[in-house]
């Protein structure tokens, strides 16, 4: 493709474009991927979220990655909904190590009002504490996603986890237009959009690239874009597949960041099993978002002492926290009176 695109701020993406950069020479599409990310993010800047599963199990769908899905026997323990003094304890630890956003996600298909209205109650809480907050619950409708925009949310994570083609070989209890009908009534209630996907569950390039065509074609590209590697969970059918090849990994976000150049390209799940070098190339492709923590939903993260020796020796630094959102200052004061980032990576309720 033309090269002189890269770079530049588009929603008209076409697939043989998108083709044309997964097959570009691995070093030159690096090269045009960390040309753009100077162009437009902070070099050597990493922002980190750290994610608590404030309800587990028990989720009706039957995404094929995830061990929370009731329909299958992974071994998981179910949890209730977690008190509220629970939740924003968390956040303060997770602050206290240096993260900037904590992120709740919750197994559900699409949260009930009394559901909605208590994690609303967390999302003013932990927003109290000058952290950036996200949610991941599942379905909304417009009216939910202005309640939590109200408490003060400020992201909303839905991941769209592949291609429209391939995603009835993952989930069957919900359509890919369902997502999609609830990212617009996120971005309709003026929130952040963290949306992204799996890799590694039997899908090809050509699903790889019409995913990330999905996103970069959305009318606001989202604020992050997490690029999960599918963490395979003994009991769930995706257990088994073959993995991504790390330098497939590595071009899809590199690609990612070309065609996404102002959003976060968050380096999820799956984490764990990569090598210090292989998340290095990651970062160089254009990855500046990560999960910080022992533990991602369910599944397990690097720990905290070895992100840190990783960005000792990569001379790495975190993002610096946001200013608090003013349109949320008087959910504060009433505080201080008183699910999904896809699963496998991530969550993806
Ligand atoms: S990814 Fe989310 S929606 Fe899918 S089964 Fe797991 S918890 Fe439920």
């Amino acid at each position: 493709m033309d090269q002189t695109l890269l770079g530049t701020l588009r929603h008209d993406w076409t697939l043989p474009q998108v083709q044309s950069l997964f097959a570009m020479p691995f070093l030159d599409l690096l090269f045009h991927a960390q040309r753009v990310h100077r162009q437009y993010q902070e070099p050597s800047t990493v922002q980190m979220s750290t994610l608590l599963s404030i309800k587990t199990g028990a989720c009706p769908e039957d995404c094929a990655y995830c061990s929370q899905s009731v329909r299958y026997d992974t071994g998981l323990e179910r949890e209730t909904l977690l008190e509220i003094n629970q939740v924003v304890e968390s956040a303060r630890r997770a602050k206290e190590a240096g993260a900037t956003r904590f992120c709740m996600g919750a197994a559900y298909r699409s949260p009930k009002p009394k559901q909605v209205a208590a994690i609303a109650q967390m999302i003013r809480e932990v927003r109290a504490l000058g952290m950036e907050t996200c949610a991941t619950l599942g379905m909304l409708t417009p009216a939910q996603a202005v309640e939590l925009k109200n408490a003060g949310l400020d992201y909303y994570n839905h991941n769209i986890d592949t291609s429209p083609e391939y995603y009835d070989k993952v989930i069957t209890t919900r359509t890919f237009q369902d997502r999609l009908d609830t990212l617009e009534a996120v971005r309709e209630a003026g929130l952040k959009v963290c949306c992204g996907g799996i890799l590694g569950m039997g899908e090809t390039t050509t699903d790889r690239a019409n995913m990330l065509l999905t996103l970069a074609n959305l009318p606001v590209h989202p604020e992050s874009v997490p690029i999960n590697q599918l963490v395979q969970i003994p009991g769930t059918p995706l257990h088994g597949k073959a993995g991504v090849d790390p330098f497939d990994f590595v071009r899809t976000i590199a690609v990612a960041r070309l065609m996404m150049p102002a959003a976060h390209v968050r380096l999820s799940a799956g984490r764990e099993a990569m090598s210090d070098e292989l998340q290095a190339l990651c970062f160089m492709a254009g990855a500046n978002s990560m999960f910080y923590g022992e533990k991602l939903l369910t599944t397990g993260n690097p720990d905290v002492a070895r992100d840190q020796k990783l960005f000792a020796r990569l001379g790495l630094k975190a993002e610096a926290a946001k200013a608090p959102d003013p349109a949320h200052e008087c959910s504060h004061e009433h505080t201080h009176q008183g699910n999904h980032v896809s699963e496998a990576r991530s969550v993806s309720a």
